[in-house]
């Protein structure tokens, strides 16, 4: 009882929640702009029904980062807290989770979610030892304000998880919910500066390299050429590479673990349960047999092409489509045929 009045005397310069509210992680990349999977997350957020908050962690141009979230009002997003300083240079955990950790206890949020980046996926496992609450990871669904599900076995089946903790710190999968689009609401979102002085002895960003490409990220392609152990060398994934800059802007490179494991391409290209959850338009899956852990990268692609020189392989019981042949024949007389359209 004691505690509703406080609540209801309280003005709202600071915004004790009486009731509940839900934290968004909001991830700053490219010098500014906010990621895409921020979007999906904010959907995933909305469908909880209660008002919004969103942080933004950033060494500089936290302010650019807000000014695009508060375009989306129709989230309900009330405020949007930005910390900004040179300690947060590459959003190390160590340096974000503890000014986190003080929002939550100063505004006490029922539910904490970011999206299923490296990025959320180092902070709120870390955030959530800290409250001594369960991690809830890589969402595909809110059923309500305590349940959800996702995905187990490498996506073989369901778990619908009921969480009792008081605060959810919860991952979102991107793939699972539909962007935010861009739109009104009732008044813009107000943003307000965190007071971020980050103590850090533990960790220390030392650099970061960037494969600068005209090919976009692997999750946010529409269409994805993936090779596999069949592919042989580093030299023979430049086939794929020659497919997919034929849809400049629109198509990628992936891989199987195999391949990655085999030093054919770097490792952030690894589709499946240990790599990237895609769902593009189209993907290609190139000399990959279509194992469970590659599928569970995968499944929810739109359509399914597969080359594959084994009539049985599992991919295709996957597929759309399927090419029964040997890729080095079938990959230069596609990439010729795709030229001349
Ligand atoms: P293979 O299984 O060796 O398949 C190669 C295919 O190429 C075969 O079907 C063959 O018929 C075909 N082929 C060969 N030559 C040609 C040719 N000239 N032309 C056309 N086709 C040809 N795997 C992942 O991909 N992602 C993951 O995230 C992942 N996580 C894992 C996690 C765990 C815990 C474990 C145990 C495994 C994981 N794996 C993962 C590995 C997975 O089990 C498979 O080993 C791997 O996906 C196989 O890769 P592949 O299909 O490229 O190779």
């Amino acid at each position: 009882h004691s505690r509703h009045i406080l609540c209801r005397l309280t003005t709202s310069a600071v915004r004790p929640h009486c009731f509940a509210s839900t934290l968004v992680l909001a991830e700053q990349i490219d010098g500014g702009k906010i990621a895409p999977v921020t979007l999906n997350t904010l959907t995933a957020a909305s469908q909880l029904k209660q008002d919004v908050d969103c942080v933004i962690f950033g060494a500089e141009k936290t302010n650019e980062t807000a000014a695009q979230l508060q375009k989306y009002n129709n989230f309900n997003i009330k405020k949007i807290f930005i910390a900004e300083n040179a300690a947060y240079k590459g959003l190390l955990s160590e340096a974000v989770t503890p000014v986190l950790l003080d929002l939550q206890k100063k505004n006490n949020y029922t539910h904490i979610l970011g999206g299923s980046s490296t990025f959320s996926k180092g902070i709120l496992p870390r955030l959530a030892a800290l409250l001594d609450v369960q991690s809830i990871s890589d969402i595909t669904k809110v059923i309500d304000k305590d349940q959800y599900l996702r995905l187990i076995y490498a996506g073989n089946a369901i778990l619908k998880l009921k969480s009792n903790d008081q605060v959810k710190v919860i991952t979102v999968r991107g793939t699972a919910f539909e962007a935010a689009k861009e739109g009104g609401g009732s008044g813009q979102a107000q943003v307000e500066k965190l007071d971020a002085s980050p103590t850090n002895d533990l960790s220390e960003f030392v650099s970061r390299e960037v494969q600068q490409s005209e090919r976009p990220e692997l999750p946010a392609a529409r269409i994805i050429f993936a090779g596999g152990r069949a592919l042989k060398s580093k030299e023979n994934f430049k086939l794929l590479y020659d497919l997919a800059d034929l849809f400049p802007g629109q198509a990628t490179v992936g891989a199987s673990r195999a391949a990655v494991d085999a030093g054919y391409c770097a490792n952030d290209l690894q589709i499946g349960q240990t790599g990237k959850i895609v769902a593009p338009d189209l993907y290609v899956a190139i000399g990959i047999s279509g194992a469970i852990q590659h599928i569970a990268g995968m499944k929810d692609s739109k359509v399914i092409v597969a080359i594959n020189k084994d009539g049985d392989a599992p991919i295709f019981a996957m597929a759309d489509y399927g090419l029964t042949g040997d890729l080095f024949k079938i990959l230069p007389e596609l990439t010729e045929k795709l030229k001349q359209k």
